[in-house]
């Protein structure tokens, strides 16, 4: 493979920027590698610097659903670049993409628009501790929500990647009110809320968690969650940054029939432009300025360029009804062959999915929380990582991320990246 243009970019990177990149994940450094430079991307292709082509499960990190350069999304923005790209003035484009949330999402009543995960769950647990006029917020080991403060404790994926306990930098007082729990562990949430339940503003969780690799909660623990925080009046929040619109259109709540009291979303509303949102009850969310006295603002929130990325993208979505189980089909395809060859190969391997999201841990345990996640081979997905790069698939360049397909993931494409995944099982494991 030749890398020469993405090896003197790198190496100019270094240059410029820490560690070369702009998100710790993308430095490869996982995977021992350097990094390729991406040149385009159409459909489930993306193509390098120097003319490279691979089969992309990234996509962007989960947002792009429809794959790269969805020819509708394209037109629509190309025709809202003409119109001017931002005004700090309303626009009718944020009504239309916080309608298609309000209207299809029944516990989202009223919806802000901001520009990323990180800022949308920032601001939703501010605005969860001024309504119960609490300080404490519970997260679970391996959920990562995004690098706020508070949030950096046992945060997943970028740190469990790169080994950070946490962060430098942030104080103790400012993690001081936040209490961890292992995920999937109902026993210990009930415990914590026994002993300090009316100290809890909020209870934050991904709900198909796919910052440790894929790793769904069961229905016994979402229901907890839905339990406890009812019954010491905290408010729990869904962080459906990945889920939502992912695993279906109105997120994992709908499968697992939950309803949070608000709810956190980027990625796929963006459609491949900075977006975040967070939304949820009236009673809540009326407390934001300038209606309520809760402060948050954003030069850029809600601009133009972005609303209609992610208003285009969800009407497709929304319209085209057979999408949902178009991708979780061709993602089971994908798993069963995966299957095959770890039994094949007999390779101590895992498998969680949820709808298009994927991974494959290297430990022969189920993996259901941070510590069992913990326990996998991260050099041999190092290798496969590599072998399949080499083969011209484009896998997370972590073990602890999730793969995540689009429609344009098709029968071939799936084909192609199980032959792939036989020949780098070969040179690995025969
Ligand atoms: C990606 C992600 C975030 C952070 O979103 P950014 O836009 O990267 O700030 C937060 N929560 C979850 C579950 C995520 O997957």
């Amino acid at each position: 493979m030749n890398n020469e243009n993405s090896r003197a970019m790198y190496e100019r990177a270094l240059t410029l920027m820490p560690g070369g990149v702009n998100s710790p994940v993308r430095s490869f450094s996982a995977v021992d590698m350097d990094p390729v430079f991406i040149q385009h991307g159409k459909g489930a292709t993306i193509t390098d610097v120097d003319g490279n082509s691979y089969l992309d499960y990234v996509l962007s990190w989960g947002p792009m659903i429809l794959g790269h350069a969805d020819p509708d999304v394209i037109r629509a923005l190309e025709k809202a670049l003409q119109n001017g790209t931002s005004f700090g003035a309303p626009t009718e484009l944020e009504n239309m993409l916080a309608s298609m949330i309000v209207d299809n999402v029944s516990s989202v009543e009223r919806i802000r628009m901001v520009n990323s995960g990180t800022e949308a769950v920032m601001t939703a647990l501010r605005l969860a501790r001024a309504f119960t006029g609490r300080s404490k917020i519970l997260k679970f080991s391996g959920n990562y929500h995004g690098h706020s403060d508070g949030l950096l404790v046992q945060a997943g994926s970028g740190i469990m990647t790169q080994g950070i306990p946490g962060s430098p930098g942030v104080p103790e007082s400012v993690v001081e009110n936040t209490i961890t729990a292992p995920y999937n562990d109902e026993n210990a949430v009930r415990k914590l809320f026994s002993e300090q339940g009316h100290e809890i503003a909020a209870v934050i969780a991904e709900p198909v968690a796919g910052n440790m690799g894929v790793v769904p909660m069961t229905m016994e623990f979402a229901q907890t969650l839905r339990e406890v925080t009812e019954e010491y009046e905290s408010l729990l929040i869904l962080d459906e940054v990945m889920t939502g619109f992912r695993v279906a259109f109105e997120g994992a709540q709908y499968l697992y029939n939950v309803k949070p009291d608000l709810t956190c979303y980027s990625k796929i509303i963006g459609g491949g432009l900075p977006v975040g949102a967070f939304g949820g009850r009236f009673d809540v969310m009326k407390l934001m300025a300038p209606k309520g006295p809760v402060y948050q603002a954003g030069t850029l929130s809600g601009n133009p360029l972005a609303m209609t990325a992610g208003y285009h993208t969800l009407h497709k979505l929304l319209n085209n009804g057979h999408i949902y189980q178009q991708l979780d089909r061709q993602t089971m395809k994908m798993e069963r062959g995966l299957r095959t060859l770890i039994q094949e190969y007999d390779v101590k391997a895992t498998i969680n999915r949820v709808g298009s999201m994927l991974s494959i841990f290297f430990t022969d345990q189920p993996v259901t929380d941070y510590e069992s996640a913990s326990k996998s081979d991260t050099d041999m997905y190092g290798q496969f990582f590599r072998e399949m790069l080499e083969r011209g698939i484009y896998l997370p360049p972590s073990q602890f991320e999730s793969w995540f397909l689009s429609v344009c993931h098709d029968d071939q494409v799936i084909d192609q990246t199980l032959e792939a995944a036989r020949d780098s099982f070969e040179a690995i494991f025969k």
